[in-house]
């Protein structure tokens, strides 16, 4: 009686699958609305890449486990690759952009009224149980990009003889990446401009530059002995880039510099 039982169920069962994968085979071939969006799909550009990027930093004390700062780490990560999370957040802008206009689209689409009559003729399907079948089948080929990018940094710290352990997490969004490259491009900017080279010229750097130049004018070699007043002056001006820094420093006297004043040509004697 049960293996009988079983039977019958199994053939229902196997009668159902078959009437339904009929019915989808039927659907995929005559439903327009998944012909539309299967064209709609095939104009899509959908960028692909990893949405979330994970690190993990051990602490060797905790103290510093205490004090961990996470816009200082994710400032130095930022940094590091700069170019890389900029490209990320551009192709992420991509996405998103275009997933609105997909999304309704789509929706558009499915909303489309026609005449299903005609489809569901000769067939035991009728309007409710194709229109029903048809969504389930739309929605199974309906796109679904990368909307967002994470990154997640893990901070761990284990006591010497492992008897207390910690650990927290940060979630990083791509709003809060965006505010780290501004302000990691800001810095950048700030670095190579005028102003941050004359803030580096510090009292000690013009003293090593006199005290390698052995306190004469590298040019007529003029020193203070003589009456000159010398000056430290970049070979590579601010103004055209020149970085403050003892390859690009040397000892002038007044008159030289004064002479030279913010010449300077790259492929001569300056
Ligand atoms: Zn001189």
């Amino acid at each position: 009686m049960e293996v009988m039982i079983v039977i019958c169920v199994s053939v229902v069962c196997v009668l159902l699958y078959s009437f339904h994968k009929k019915n989808v085979e039927y659907i995929k071939k005559n439903s327009i609305c998944l012909n539309k969006i299967l064209n709609l799909n095939s104009r899509q550009n959908f960028n692909v890449f990893d949405t979330s990027q994970t690190f993990c930093k051990n602490c060797n004390s905790k103290p510093q486990y205490d004090n961990f700062n996470i816009n200082n780490y994710m400032n130095g990560i930022i940094d590091e690759n700069l170019d890389k999370y900029i490209k990320t957040l551009e192709v992420l802008k991509h996405n998103r952009k275009q997933h609105t206009s997909y999304q309704n689209q789509f929706n558009s689409i499915m909303n489309y009224n026609y005449n299903y009559n005609q489809l569901t003729q000769n067939t035991i399907l009728n309007e409710f149980l194709f229109k029903a079948l048809e969504k389930i089948e739309c929605e199974k080929i309906k796109l679904k990009p990368a909307l967002e990018f994470t990154i997640y940094v893990s901070v761990f710290y284990t006591s010497p003889k492992g008897k207390n352990r910690y650990n927290k997490r940060y979630q990083i969004n791509s709003g809060n990446i965006e505010y780290y490259c501004n302000e990691c491009l800001k810095a950048r900017r700030y670095k190579q401009s005028a102003k941050y080279q004359r803030a580096l010229m510090t009292d000690k750097l013009r003293y090593q530059v006199l005290c390698r130049d052995g306190h004469r004018c590298v040019l007529c070699g003029a020193s203070a002995r003589d009456g000159v007043k010398l000056h430290v002056d970049h070979i590579i001006p601010v103004s055209k880039g020149g970085k403050t820094e003892l390859s690009n420093l040397r000892t002038l006297c007044e008159r030289c510099n004064l002479g030279k004043g913010s010449s300077y040509n790259p492929n001569g004697y300056n």
